[in-house]
């Protein structure tokens, strides 16, 4: 979710002019794991479980988009277990651009139930109810990674530039990035990421293991003589 800030007012609740709303699940939301909203897909060679989750707070909608790619493009483990999930579904519907921070829980927040003891106490809330479906699935993962939001007030941002957390564009190239906070600016790259995206061709680790022999030699004297210049 890009937000931008609007004239302060003394209100206590943060007002968010929201650039990217909510995505359409559509078919998506179903799942096929037999909890809503979360698709599991295994592959025939062993590896780890691998889960991604979105919304666990129902108004952070960015996670939601990446998933939904994910989805859609129809991203498959090479081994082991991928599973993606759109967590708490009820507080996602009411998803009001009006109103974007009044969502982000129906009974309570769904982050702050991951204790046992709550989990197996006998009180009930819309968000007890849906971590308790969740949790077996929960359970069987290796690794977790839960997609959140920031929640403060701020224009949205854009990051371009080359540096790519390696350390020798920061060292020796002396690359750099720079952070742009502006709405408009940040539309424009989101439209060019869309449209480079559009024309990209995807390399999976099959292809990419499939790679002509020529090029192998040529990345093996490139890595080699990395360390030169
Ligand atoms: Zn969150």
């Amino acid at each position: 979710m890009l937000m931008s800030s609007a004239p302060s007012s003394a209100d206590a609740v943060p007002y968010f002019a929201v650039d990217l709303g909510a995505p359409d699940l559509g078919p998506w939301r179903a799942g096929n794991t037999g909890v809503s909203g979360f698709w599991s897909f295994a592959s025939t060679a062993p590896g780890p479980h691998v889960m991604l989750v979105a919304i666990i707070h129902g108004n952070e909608v960015a996670g939601a988009h990446v998933l939904l790619r994910l989805l859609q493009d129809r991203i498959r483990p090479v081994c082991g277990r991928l599973t993606l999930g759109f967590a708490n579904l009820d507080a996602f519907d009411r998803f009001d651009p009006a109103h974007p921070t009044a969502s982000r829980f129906v009974d309570e927040d769904l982050n702050r139930l991951w204790d046992p003891a709550v989990l197996d106490s006998t009180r009930q809330s819309t968000e007890l109810g849906r971590a308790r479906a969740m949790r077996p699935l929960i359970d069987t993962a290796d690794v977790l990674l839960d997609l959140h939001s920031f929640q403060s007030a701020g224009d949205a941002f854009a990051m371009i530039g080359s540096y790519n957390l390696d350390d020798r564009s920061w060292r020796k190239n002396m690359e750099a990035n720079l952070a742009v906070e502006d709405p408009a600016f940040t539309r424009y790259v989101r439209q060019w990421f869309e449209h480079d995206l559009a024309r990209a061709n995807r390399i999976d680790l099959t292809s990419w293991r499939q790679r002509a022999t020529l090029r192998r030699g040529a990345e093996w004297v490139a890595f080699a003589l990395r360390k030169l210049w």
